[in-house]
C-alpha cells in the first residue's frame, strides 16, 4: 500500500498546529498570517486600490533579508543562506523570466517562515529530515502559491472557469504576476484537482518514439497531495478518455470541458471524471507567448484539469 501521509516533522507540526490532515489548508494559514502582519506593517491606504499580485520584494524586506540576483548553479534557481550574524540573504538566479522569480522568492521565504511557524526545529527534527527534503521543498511550494495567489483573491477568477478555462488561467497570470505552470497548480489545489499538462513530443525515454500528444507534467504527482500517480508521456490515445475531449480540445484548437470516461491512464482508478482541458497554443520554433517561457522544456500546449465524479473512486 502506498503511504500517503507527510513524514517530515515540519509537516507533522504544521499540521497539528492548525488542526488539519490537509497540508495546503495548514499552508495557507501560514501564509495569510504573513501577508496580514506584512499588511498592517506598511498600512497602505485604501484596500480596493491594492494591485493583486503580492510584493515579494518588499515581502523579504519587511522580514529583513538581503536578496541578490545574479548566477546560480545550473538547475538552482534560488537559495536561502544564513550569514555570519544571524542575518538571512537570498540568492536568486537572474536569467529567468521575472514571474518565475517571483516565485523562487516566495518560496526561499517559506524556508524561513515555516519552520519559525512551528516553533523551530530541533536538532532531532533536523537529523530526521535529511531523507526528507524533497517533503520539504514540496511545502515551501505550496507556501509559495498561496503567498503569490491568497484563495479568496483567487476564486472570483474560477467563477467563469468552467466556460473557458485558459483565459481564467492567463487573467491569473496577468494579475499576480505568476507562470501559467504556478498559476495552474494553484487552480489544481484549490478545486482539489489533478492537472495534467500536455505537449505536441516523441517519448524521449524510447528510441524511435512518434512525435504525439502526451503529458509532460501532472501535479500533483505526490500521494500526500493526490493519490494516483500518473506517469509522464503517457498520450491522449483514443480509448483512454471518452468522449476524447483532449484531442478535441487540441485539434479544435480552443477549451473543451466536460465528462469523460477514463481508462488505463497511470494509477488514476477507471471511471468518469469532470474535465476542463485549458488550451493554449502549439508549438512553433521562436514562438514567445506572452504567458508562456519561451524556452521548449516549459512549453506545454494545453492543461486538462480532472476530478473523479465519484467519491469513492
Ligand atoms: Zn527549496
Amino acid at each position: 500500500m502506498t503511504d500517503t501521509s507527510w513524514n517530515h516533522p515540519l509537516a507533522l507540526k504544521l499540521l497539528k498546529k492548525a488542526s488539519t490532515r490537509s497540508a495546503p489548508e495548514a499552508i495557507a494559514v501560514e501564509a495569510e498570517a504573513l501577508l496580514d502582519r506584512f499588511k498592517g506593517s506598511s498600512a497602505q491606504g485604501c484596500e480596493n486600490s491594492q494591485p493583486l499580485h503580492t510584493p515579494v520584494e518588499a515581502l523579504l524586506s519587511y522580514l529583513g533579508v538581503g536578496l541578490e540576483d545574479g548566477p546560480m548553479p545550473p538547475g538552482v534557481s534560488g537559495r536561502l543562506i544564513r550569514r555570519k550574524g544571524g542575518k538571512y540573504r537570498v540568492y536568486r538566479r537572474a536569467d529567468e523570466h521575472y514571474y518565475r522569480r517571483r516565485f523562487t522568492l516566495a518560496h526561499e521565504i517559506g524556508h524561513l517562515i515555516l519552520p519559525r511557524a512551528v516553533g523551530g526545529l530541533s536538532l532531532r527534527d533536523l537529523r530526521d529530515s535529511e531523507s526528507l527534503l524533497f517533503e520539504e521543498e514540496q511545502l515551501c511550494d505550496l507556501f509559495a502559491s498561496a503567498l503569490l495567489m491568497p484563495e479568496d483573491k483567487i476564486r472570483p477568477f474560477l467563477r467563469d472557469f468552467r466556460s473557458d478555462p485558459a483565459a481564467s488561467l492567463k487573467k491569473i497570470v496577468r494579475n499576480f504576476k505568476v507562470t501559467l505552470w504556478a498559476a495552474a497548480r494553484r487552480v489544481a489545489i484549490i478545486t482539489k484537482s489533478k492537472v495534467l499538462f500536455w505537449d505536441e513530443i516523441p517519448n524521449p525515454r524510447k528510441k524511435d518514439s512518434l512525435v504525439a500528444q502526451r503529458i509532460k507534467y501532472a501535479f500533483p504527482n505526490t500521494p500526500m497531495l493526490f493519490p494516483w500517480y500518473v506517469p509522464p508521456y503517457c498520450t491522449a490515445k483514443s480509448g483512454r478518455f471518452s468522449p476524447n475531449l483532449v484531442m478535441q480540445s487540441f485539434e479544435r484548437e480552443r477549451s473543451e470541458c466536460g465528462r469523460m470516461q477514463i481508462e488505463d491512464l497511470g494509477a488514476l482508478p477507471n471511471g468518469e471524471y469532470e474535465s476542463e482541458c485549458a488550451f493554449f497554443c502549439k508549438w512553433s520554433p521562436g514562438l514567445v507567448e506572452e504567458f508562456l517561457q519561451d524556452r521548449r522544456r516549459y512549453f506545454f500546449n494545453m492543461a486538462t484539469f480532472l476530478r473523479p465524479t465519484s467519491p469513492f473512486l
